[in-house]
This record gives C-alpha cells, structure tokens and sequence, in this order.
C-alpha cells in the first residue's frame, strides 16, 4: 500500500544518500539499459558486446573469423560496422547522458565457429563414398581445426582475438566513435577484456586512441582485470587504462581453478560439508584469494596512476556481501544485472553507514 512504498522510497532515498559507491547496470540492450534505470543504475558498468553476434550475425562473426582473405575479412567487418553502431546508439539513447562501460567483444571463439564434429563426419562420409562434400566444407574443415580448442575458456577469448584478428577491435571502436557523436551528451568508456600483460592493452589502446581522436570523441580507455596476472602486475596495467573493472566471474576461476561453467559441480557440496568455503565464491565474493587481488590491484593500480577509476561487474556486483567488501576496498562503482541493482544500492548505504559507525566509535 501507499505507506509502504513512501517508507521503503525513503529508506532507498537514505541509502542513496548515505552510499560513497556508485551503482551501475551490466545491460546489453537498449530494454535493459532502460530498465536499469528505473532502478536506479547510474550508468551501464558491463556493456558485453558479444551478445550482440548472436543470431543473425552469428555468421558475419564465423565469415570474419575463418575468412581466407583480406577482402572477405573486410566484407564481414563493413558489414558488421554500422549493426553495431545502431546497437550503441540505442543504448546511448536509453542511457541518457549516463556514462556507458562498452566492452569490446570478448566471446569464447568455439560460439562462433561451426560444429566441428558435424563437419568431419561429413567430409569423412565424402571420403568413404558414402556422402557429399564440396572443396568448401573441405576448406572449411581445415580452418576450424586450426582454430579447434581443447579449453577455449583459456583460449582465444578476449584481447587476445582482438590481437589475432585485424580491424575486430578497430571496427568496434568506430561504431562506437559514430554513435556517440549522433546521440548528444552520450558518455562512451571503452573497455578491454581479459587483458593478461600491459603490452597487449598498449597495442589496443594506441589504435583505439586513434579513431577516437579522429572521430572528435571523448572517452576513457580502460580494462578489465580478470587474470591473476593482471591483478598482480597492476602498476604496469594501470599505466596503459583509465579504469579498472574487475570480473570476478573470471577472477575467481582462475584464482581457484575452478570452471566457472560447473558451478554446481559435484565436489561443490563436499566442499560446503568440510567448510571449505562456507558460500559458493561465484555467489559470494572470496576476500581471503580473490579479494586480496582485488585490492593489491587497488592499490598498485592506484599508485601508479592515482585518477584511476576502480569498479567491479562480475556477478559478485549485486552480492550483499560482496557489496560490502568493493566498499572496504575503495572501489567507485559495483555494476550488476538490473534486478539487482535496488539491494546493490542499499548495501552501499549500509556499508557507508557502517563504516561510519565505527569512525564514530
Ligand atoms: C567476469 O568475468 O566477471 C565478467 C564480468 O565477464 P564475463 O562474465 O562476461 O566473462
Ligand atoms: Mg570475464
């Protein structure tokens, strides 16, 4: 009833108030993005671009990844351009002056490449003379083996394919570039995956700067941390990245070995009967392993670069405890799903309440 909603906006409105943490959207869609914000996200924190490759697209990604020439790759990337810039400007539009975090594509190669196991037999059926295959399907064996991954998790993800494959990056950045300049007050920030070594974000940053200034737009270039290496080598990352965000979904499966993809992996109950960990780390936030990463990134990244914007978009953002710890580390911004975004915001409160307290105390 009416009391109840005045109460519980006054108790957000204090929150909101009380909480030094921004709170951010991940969101992919211009529905998503507008949906955040009616809950109250202050921007969109983890814009993930490969989703926007699905369907349809799908085959312009497979085109530009197994073309055999520069011609064919340019074809898949002329194509691909002006899709993505109409995905930004939608959520440029949505997001209404709001800063967006877009990362530039960052999918596990084996979505995007064809079955391989389809595609052997039918070539091995061909050879045995009890089928059909064209010198295409043949070719086009050859390539996806070469790119076959027993762990494509540890594969050609991330910055790593936006090194391999020429103009991926470079097209994304001017999509973005275009759509910032069509939709007033727009507030692109371009960020990174996976990034291991300040070496590959220098080679992407350089070519990203480029266009950008080309374009006459405005936005900071930054990273992800989501490798060990890259939380520990920090002060060199932060040299090359305006910001930081930390994937935590990466972060703690690689801190733990453990697949992220298994999470309800059968020695995961053991492990919660021993007490090995007391909460699944992909549901809540690991602060003896991850966390400590997390904040000797804080802090070396901080050092060397003391501007340096800090947020978290793993799953862990819109964890109530997880919402404390990014607090106690300093972090600027938590970003998570949408539906989460009231109880990210009321934990901030709480935690800037909290600390309060015990300054007080
Ligand atoms: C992460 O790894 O925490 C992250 C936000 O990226 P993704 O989940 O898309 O790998
Ligand atoms: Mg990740």
């Amino acid at each position: 009833d009416d009391d109840l909603v005045r109460a519980v906006d006054r108790v957000m409105r204090h929150a909101d108030e009380t909480r030094g943490l921004q709170v951010r959207a991940n969101a992919d869609t211009p529905e998503d993005a507008a949906r955040a914000r009616r809950f109250g996200a202050q921007g969109i924190g983890l814009c993930r671009t490969e989703h926007m490759f699905l369907g349809e697209r799908r085959k312009l990604v497979e085109d530009l990844v197994l073309a055999s020439g520069e011609q064919e790759r340019q074809a898949a990337l002329d194509a691909l351009e002006p899709l993505q810039r109409a995905d930004f400007e939608g959520i440029f539009q949505a997001m209404d002056g709001l800063p967006v975090t877009i990362r530039l594509i960052d999918p596990p190669l084996h979505e995007f490449l064809p079955d391989l196991t389809e595609l052997s037999v039918r070539v091995a059926l061909a050879d045995a003379g009890a089928g059909e295959a064209t010198d295409k399907d043949r070719e086009l064996l050859a390539a996806v083996k070469r790119l076959h991954e027993q762990n494509p998790m540890l594969g050609l993800r991330g910055v790593r394919l936006g090194l391999v494959i020429p103009g991926l990056f470079a097209m994304q950045v001017r999509a973005i570039a275009q759509a910032a300049k069509a939709v007033p007050g727009a507030r692109p920030e371009i960020m990174i995956p996976l990034t291991v070594a300040v070496q590959e974000l220098e080679a992407v940053r350089e070519e990203a700067a480029a266009i950008l200034a080309e374009a006459g737009v405005d936005a900071l270039i930054g990273t992800m941390i989501e490798t060990p290496r890259a939380a520990l080598t920090a002060g060199q990352v932060a040299e090359a990245a305006q910001f930081f965000s930390f994937g935590t979904n990466d972060l703690t499966q690689m801190t733990w070995g453990f697949s992220r993809d298994d999470v309800e992996a059968a020695f995961f109950s053991r492990y919660l009967e021993l007490g090995i960990f007391g909460v699944s780390p992909f549901e809540t936030l690991d602060r003896d392993g991850v966390g400590r990463l997390v904040r000797i990134a804080a802090e070396e990244g901080r050092a060397a670069r003391p501007d340096l914007k800090l947020g978290i978009c793993g799953e862990h953002g819109g964890d109530p405890d997880s919402v404390h710890f990014c607090h106690e580390a300093g972090l600027d911004y938590v970003s998570c799903s949408p539906f989460r975004i009231p109880v990210a915001r009321l934990e901030a409160g709480r935690a800037a309440l909290s600390q309060n307290d015990s300054d007080t105390r």
